[in-house]
């Protein structure tokens, strides 16, 4: 694929426009403030950015995996985050593929057109973790209503948004034949359940990133809000975990080239000794070396973008990419946290900040282990380890 070609250049032109007036200093007092960039995210959805993957039919702009992922990369690359819009882009991927005619047509345009926020996936559990076919959390069909008990935790942007996908079994786990199967997913309104039946505890942490603590007490919820089919939800979420993974995997490339650019901009700049430290090969050498790995990740994005794009199974391309881009921009930023020495550590530089950040993606929303697992059972055809 031609990564360089028109299309792709304008939308990046795009992106890089608005980001112009989100500056630095825009994220950073954020970052202190741990506040919701609303005025950012209300911009990029009336530059119609977050419904790139939504097909025209139904108001988005019907663009491919490519295009959305550079959108992303972009944002990152200019210094922002895109933990705070992602959700926005992807969430719906499971409404998309396996909802009713009736709720997509329902529910779709009002997403593209932002009017609806569904920035919100519940599946982890605190006592399950990775592993997510043991989740407690139950929907229990009564009449007309499905009734919901249980917990989740790390639940992103659920302050800031309308809607939000639940995972949650409907058939006990004693009672399947796959442990895969007896769930199901649900387009929970968190508008009317917030505060009859939903808690939401907020989880201070590193990064300023929204996420929460959530207690199902008996929520009920239409029957209509299931998506799909009952008992079939965990393999609807697997089915769009490929473009999620491979839009992640763009926002380290994003990362991975703001921390080479502004390392070597320092490093050129920052005189010791007489000579720039970016003279030095001991300087220079942890930069080229995490650029090397930048671009070699994002190689294996353009092939997972490609194959998504053709209908192809992404699923080993989009992991491995996830994987080698969460590595690379992890190496560029601590390369680029040591070329600013003391500096590195000043808030006004940006650096610790996006260094928080870029971290986070080593372990969500999917571990860099679990990617090593599934290409050794997998591709490798290595035994089972779980
Ligand atoms: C800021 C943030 C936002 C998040 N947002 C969301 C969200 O919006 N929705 C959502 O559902 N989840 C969300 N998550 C959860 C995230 O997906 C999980 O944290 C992640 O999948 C790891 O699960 P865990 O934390 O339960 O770790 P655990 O499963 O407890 O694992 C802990 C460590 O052990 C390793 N490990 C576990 N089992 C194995 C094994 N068999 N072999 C090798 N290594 C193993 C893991 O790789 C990991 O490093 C978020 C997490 C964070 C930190």
């Amino acid at each position: 694929m031609d990564y360089n070609n028109d299309e792709l250049n304008a939308i990046r032109e795009g992106v890089r426009a608005l980001c112009a007036e989100f500056p630095a200093e825009y994220w950073r007092k954020l970052d202190e403030q741990k506040g919701f960039p609303e005025a950012f995210v209300a911009a990029m959805t009336e530059a119609g950015w977050l419904s790139a993957m939504i097909p025209e039919e139904y108001g988005g702009s019907g663009l491919g995996l490519a295009e959305a992922s550079v959108i992303l990369e972009e944002v990152n690359r200019c210094g922002g985050n895109s933990g705070t819009i992602h959700g926005q882009m992807y969430n719906m991927f499971t409404l998309l593929r396996n909802g009713s005619d009736e709720q997509k047509s329902y529910y779709l345009p009002k997403l593209a057109s932002g009017e609806l926020r569904l920035q919100s996936m519940g599946v982890t559990e605190p006592t399950t973790g990775t592993d997510t076919t043991k989740i407690k959390t139950t929907a229990v069909r009564r009449g007309d209503k499905y009734v919901i008990n249980g917990q989740k935790v790390w639940i992103s942007r659920v302050q800031h948004s309308d809607l939000m996908i639940l995972l949650a079994r409907t058939t006990p786990l004693a009672e399947v034949k796959k442990k895969s199967e007896g769930m199901s997913i649900f387009l929970v309104d968190l508008r009317e359940a917030i505060g009859n039946g939903l808690t939401v505890q907020p989880i201070a942490n590193m990064v300023n990133h929204e996420t929460n603590e959530l207690f199902f007490d008996n929520l009920e919820i239409p029957a209509s809000s299931l998506i799909g089919e009952e008992g079939k939800g965990f393999r609807y979420i697997l089915d769009g975990l490929n473009a999620e993974r491979t839009l992640i995997a763009a926002e380290c490339i994003g990362d991975g080239r703001w921390f080479i650019e502004k390392a070597s901009a320092y490093a050129r700049d920052r005189v010791v000794f007489g000579r720039p430290i970016g003279q030095n090969q001991g300087v220079q050498f942890p930069i080229a070396k995490a650029h090397i790995e930048v671009e070699a990740a994002d190689l294996m994005r353009w092939r997972a973008c490609e194959q998504y794009d053709r209908g192809e199974n992404a699923g080993a391309s989009a992991n491995m990419a996830k994987y080698l881009a969460a590595e690379a921009s992890w190496a560029a930023a601590n390369a680029c946290l040591q070329t600013h020495g003391g500096f590195g550590f000043a808030n006004e530089y940006d650096v610790e900040r996006k260094f928080r950040e870029t971290r986070l993606y080593q372990v969500a929303p999917i571990s860099t282990n679990l990617i090593m697992s599934y290409v050794a059972e997998h591709l490798l055809e290595l035994p089972r380890s779980f």
